[in-house]
C-alpha cells in the first residue's frame, strides 16, 4: 500500500496528459480536474495501477459538460417521466442544435423588427390543430393550468369533479397546483358518479370556469359516470379541458385517451396538454383555445414567468411539422418484429458466452396517458445482476427486474440501437 502511494502520480502531471488537456478545452477545466481527482483517489486506494492513471481518468471523462447521461430505455415504458419522458426525433434535435446559439426567436429578420416570440412554433401548433383560433405554449401543462386558473379563477372558483382530484406523480397534485394560484374549488358529484346537474347547481357569480381533467394515470370501472365537455358548454361559463397526455387528434391505437381536436370541437374554450408525453416533443405546456381567451393568457404578467425557452420552441417546431416521433414509432412497433430483435440480440449474447433468451413481455405506454392499454412486446432476458452494471455504464441501459431475471423490453429501444445494446450488455459482462 505504502509502494503505491509512493508511486501516485501529482495531479499536474496527469493534467499534461494530451487527451485531457484537450478535454479540459472543450468540457471545462474544473469538470477534468475533479475526474482527475476521483480517479487519482481510485489509484490510491489500489483499484488502478499507478501507471494507468491518465487512460484511466480518459475513460471516465463525461461525453458532455452536463451531468445528465444517455440512457436506453429497455424498461417497456414508452414514456418514462423518470428518464426524460419523450425522447425527441432527430428532426428536433438538429433544431435545438441550430436554434441554440443567437437566433431570431423574437426578431423579424426581414424588416429587422422586434417579432413575436417563437411565432413559427406557434403556427406550426395552430396548422397541426385548425379547430382551435388561437394558442399559446407554456413551460409545461402544470405551468398551463397554473395560468389559466389565475386569469379566470383568482379570488373565485373553479367547479371540478371529485373523481378528477388528480395527483399526477411525485406527490404533486391538480388541486394544490390550482388553489396556489388564489383559485378556490368547488367540488361537484361523488368520486364515481357527477352529472351535469352537479356542475349546473355549482355555477353562479362567483364561477371563474368550469375544468375537466382526464384522469391519465389511472381508470374507474363499474359504477361511474362523468359529464363530457359537450354537455357542459351550455352552462354559460368557460369550460376548460386538460387533456394531459398531447394527443392532437384521435389514435385509434388507443382508444380511452382524449385528444385535442375533439376537446376543441366539442366546444372547450381552452384545452392545455403536455408536450413531452404522447406529442412526442420537448416538455411544454400547450394551451389551444378561443382567440379572447388565448390573448388573455398570454398578456398576463404570469405569462412572462412560464414563458418557454428558444431551444423547446425550436424542438415543438420541429415535432409537429416533422417525421413521426421516437414515441410514435415505439408504440406503433410491430410485436413479431420486436421478437424478431430480441432473438437476434439473445443470439449475439449467447455466442458471446453472456446467457440470455429471448421471452415475451407487456409495455406500457407510461408517462400518464393510457394507464388501460398494454402493449404486446418482446424482451431479452438476462441475469439479474447484470441490472447494476449495466445501469452504469455507457450508454446507461435501464430494464426491468422482473422474478430474479433483468428484463432488458425493446418497445422503447429504437430498432438502430440493437447493435449498442449488445455491446453495453458485453461490457457490463
Ligand atoms: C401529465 C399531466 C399533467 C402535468 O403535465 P406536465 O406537463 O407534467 O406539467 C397535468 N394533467 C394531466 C391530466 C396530466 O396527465
Amino acid at each position: 500500500m505504502d509502494d503505491i502511494r509512493r508511486r501516485v502520480p501529482r495531479t499536474d502531471a496527469v493534467l499534461a496528459d494530451d487527451r485531457l488537456r484537450a478535454a479540459a478545452a472543450t468540457l471545462g477545466r474544473r469538470l477534468v480536474r475533479e475526474v482527475v481527482a476521483d480517479t487519482l483517489a481510485r489509484v490510491r486506494a489500489g483499484e488502478i495501477p499507478p501507471e494507468s492513471a491518465a487512460d484511466a481518468a480518459t475513460a471516465a471523462l463525461p461525453d458532455t459538460a452536463a451531468g445528465l447521461r444517455e440512457v436506453l430505455n429497455a424498461t417497456g415504458v414508452v414514456v418514462h417521466t423518470n428518464l426524460g419522458r419523450a425522447p425527441l426525433s432527430r428532426a428536433a434535435r438538429d433544431a435545438v442544435v441550430a436554434a441554440a446559439g443567437y437566433t431570431d426567436v423574437e426578431f423579424d429578420l426581414r424588416d429587422g423588427r422586434r417579432a413575436p416570440r417563437g411565432r413559427t412554433a406557434v403556427a406550426a401548433l395552430a396548422a397541426a390543430v385548425p379547430e382551435a383560433e388561437a394558442c399559446h405554449v407554456v413551460n409545461n401543462n402544470a405551468a398551463a393550468l397554473a395560468l389559466v386558473a389565475t386569469v379566470l379563477a383568482a379570488g373565485r372558483e373553479i367547479v371540478i369533479s371529485r373523481g378528477e382530484l388528480v395527483e399526477i406523480g411525485d406527490g404533486f397534485r391538480i388541486p394544490d397546483l390550482l388553489t396556489a394560484t388564489g383559485a378556490r374549488l368547488r367540488e361537484v358529484g361523488t368520486t364515481n358518479r357527477t352529472s351535469l346537474d352537479d356542475y349546473a347547481d355549482a355555477i353562479g357569480s362567483g364561477t371563474g370556469f368550469v375544468l375537466k381533467v382526464h384522469p391519465a394515470n389511472f381508470t374507474q370501472t363499474g359504477f361511474v359516470s362523468a359529464v363530457p365537455v359537450g354537455r357542459l358548454t351550455g352552462l354559460g361559463v368557460p369550460v376548460v379541458s386538460d387533456v394531459g397526455s398531447g394527443l392532437l387528434r384521435p389514435d385509434p391505437a388507443l382508444p380511452g385517451e382524449p385528444d385535442v381536436a375533439t376537446e376543441l370541437r366539442a366546444g372547450a374554450h381552452l384545452v392545455t396538454a403536455s408536450g413531452d408525453k404522447l406529442l412526442g416533443g420537448p416538455q411544454a405546456g400547450l394551451m389551444l383555445g378561443t382567440r379572447d381567451l388565448v390573448d388573455r393568457l398570454r398578456r398576463h404578467p404570469l405569462a412572462r414567468a412560464l414563458r418557454v425557452d428558444k431551444l423547446t420552441l425550436a424542438a415543438l417546431e420541429a415535432t409537429l411539422s416533422g417525421p413521426p416521433t421516437p414515441v410514435a414509432a415505439a408504440l406503433a412497433a410491430d410485436p413479431e418484429r420486436l421478437r424478431d430483435r430480441a432473438e437476434a440480440v439473445a443470439a449475439a449474447l449467447t455466442g458471446h458466452g453472456v446467457e440470455a433468451v429471448a421471452v415475451a413481455s407487456t409495455a406500457r405506454v407510461g408517462g400518464g396517458g393510457a394507464p388501460e392499454v398494454s402493449l404486446p412486446s418482446a424482451a431479452v432476458s438476462l441475469p439479474a445482476g447484470l441490472a447494476g452494471p449495466l445501469r452504469n455504464g455507457r450508454p446507461a441501459v435501464v430494464g426491468r427486474l422482473h422474478r430474479d431475471r433483468l428484463l432488458l423490453d425493446l418497445r422503447a429501444v429504437p430498432a438502430d440501437a440493437d447493435d449498442r445494446l449488445v455491446a453495453a450488455v458485453l461490457a457490463a459482462g
